[in-house]
C-alpha cells in the first residue's frame, strides 16, 4: 500500500530535535506568546525574506486577519481564483466582503493575470493570489496590476512554503501573505497553526493586535480583536521542522521530476505545467485526465492512494449556493474539478514507490485513458 502522504517523522534526527523542543516548552511552564513564538516568527520571516512574521492559529485566520488589517469589509470585492481550496473564499466572506472569482490559466491552474483586469471594479479592495499546489501565481503581472490600482496584493501561500517566483520566496511577493501549518502542508505542525508574513510594519502591528484581543498590554484593548495565536509548543516544534524544509522540498522536486519523466507521452494524461519564473515546492503533484475516476479506481485497486484537490469548485459548493453561480459559470475551474488527480508525494517517499505508481498508471493506459 502506497499512502498519499506519510506524516510520521521517520527520521531519527528529527525525532530527537522534536523531543528536545517539547521538553524545553514543558519545563519552561510558558505556553502562549513567549520566546518560542518570537523565535519562530523571526526565523520564518528570515526564511521568506520578509521583515515581519506573525504566528496565528491557522491559515484561514491568517487570511481573515490580513483582510481585517486592510479594513476590507461589507460590500467590498476581493478577486479570488475560481479554483482554490474554499478557505480563500471563506476568509473573504468572513469579513463581509464579496469573493469575485477569476479563472485560472488552463495549463498551470494558477489564476490568470489577464482575466483579473476585466474583473476589477471601483469596489475591488484587494487581489488574493493563491499559489495552488505549491506553484506561485504569475506574480510580476499581478503585482504590477495591483500597484497601478493601489490595491493590496494578498498571497494565499498555504501550499507554498519555500516556493519561489524569479528567485523570491512565496510570502514576500505581495503586500501580505497567509501561511497554514496544517499537518499535511510542506511545513506542518502537530495540530493547527498559521502565520502572516509582510514587509508592511503597520499591517504587521495591526495583525499582532488583532490576533491577541486587540491588546498590546494585557487588559488594555485598543481594538476589537480576536483570539488567534500560534502556541509555544507548535512554534517550538515548527522551529525544528523549518530547518529541514529546504531539504524536504528538494526531495519533493526530485520525485516530481521522476513522475514527469516516467509519465511522459501518455495519450490523454496531462502533467503539471510549470510557468517560466516559477519554482514550485511541489505541495501536490496533480495530473489531469477525462478518465479521472476510472484511473483513481484502478490505482486504488493497485494499492496506490490518491486524492482529489478539489472535487467541487467553491462556486458550486452548497456553502455558496445563495450566490447563484450556476454550473458552467467557471468552466476551467469545473473542468479541473472533474479531471484532476493528485498522486502520492512527500519528503519520505522512495524512488521505488514513485516507480510503482508510474508503472501502475502505464499498465492501465489502454483501459482507462
Ligand atoms: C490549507 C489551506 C488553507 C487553510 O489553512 P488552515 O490552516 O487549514 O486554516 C487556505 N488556503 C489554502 C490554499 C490551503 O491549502
Amino acid at each position: 500500500m502506497i499512502p498519499f502522504l506519510e506524516l510520521r517523522p521517520s527520521d531519527h534526527a528529527l525525532r530527537h530535535g522534536l523531543d528536545e523542543a517539547y521538553n524545553r516548552v514543558m519545563s519552561s511552564g510558558w505556553y502562549i506568546l513567549g520566546p518560542e513564538t518570537t523565535s519562530f516568527e523571526e526565523e520564518f520571516a528570515d526564511y521568506c525574506g520578509t521583515k515581519h512574521c506573525i504566528g496565528v492559529a491557522n491559515g484561514l485566520d491568517a487570511l481573515e486577519l490580513i483582510l481585517r488589517a486592510y479594513e476590507i469589509g461589507a460590500g467590498d470585492e476581493v478577486i479570488v481564483p475560481s479554483n482554490t481550496y474554499i478557505a480563500s473564499w471563506l476568509a473573504v466572506s468572513a469579513v463581509g466582503a464579496i469573493p469575485i472569482p477569476v479563472e485560472p490559466h488552463i495549463e498551470t491552474a494558477e489564476i490568470s493575470p489577464g482575466l483579473i483586469l476585466p474583473a476589477l471594479t471601483p469596489r475591488t479592495k484587494a487581489v488574493m493570489a493563491v499559489h495552488l499546489y505549491g506553484q506561485t501565481a504569475a506574480m510580476t503581472q499581478i503585482a504590477d496590476l495591483c500597484r497601478d490600482r493601489s490595491i493590496p496584493l494578498i498571497e494565499d501561500a498555504a501550499q507554498a512554503h519555500g516556493a519561489t517566483w524569479l528567485g523570491r520566496k512565496a510570502g514576500s511577493l505581495g503586500d501580505a501573505a497567509a501561511f497554514s501549518f496544517y499537518p499535511t502542508k510542506n511545513l506542518g505542525c502537530f495540530g493547527d497553526g498559521g502565520a502572516v508574513t509582510t514587509n508592511n510594519s503597520a499591517i504587521a502591528d495591526k495583525i499582532r493586535l488583532l490576533r491577541n484581543y486587540g491588546s498590546r498590554k494585557k487588559y488594555f484593548n485598543e481594538i476589537k480583536g480576536s483570539n488567534s495565536r500560534l502556541d509555544e509548543l507548535q512554534a517550538a516544534l515548527l522551529r525544528v521542522k523549518l530547518r529541514h524544509l529546504d531539504q524536504w522540498n528538494k526531495r519533493r522536486a526530485e520525485l516530481a521530476a521522476r513522475y514527469t519523466t516516467g509519465l511522459r507521452n501518455i495519450h490523454g494524461l496531462t502533467l503539471p505545467a510549470v510557468a517560466a519564473g516559477a519554482m514550485p515546492c511541489w505541495h501536490l503533484f496533480t495530473v489531469w485526465t477525462t478518465q479521472r475516476d476510472a484511473l483513481q479506481e484502478h490505482l486504488r485497486g493497485a494499492g496506490v492512494e490518491t486524492l482529489i484537490h478539489y472535487p467541487v469548485p467553491p462556486h458550486l459548493s452548497d456553502a455558496y449556493k445563495d450566490e447563484h453561480w450556476p454550473a458552467g459559470s467557471f468552466p476551467i475551474a469545473e473542468a479541473i474539478a472533474r479531471e484532476t488527480l493528485s498522486l502520492p508525494i512527500g519528503p519520505f517517499m522512495s524512488d521505488t514507490d514513485v516507480d510503482f505508481v508510474i508503472n501502475a498508471i502505464r499498465r492501465n493506459v489502454p483501459q482507462t485513458i
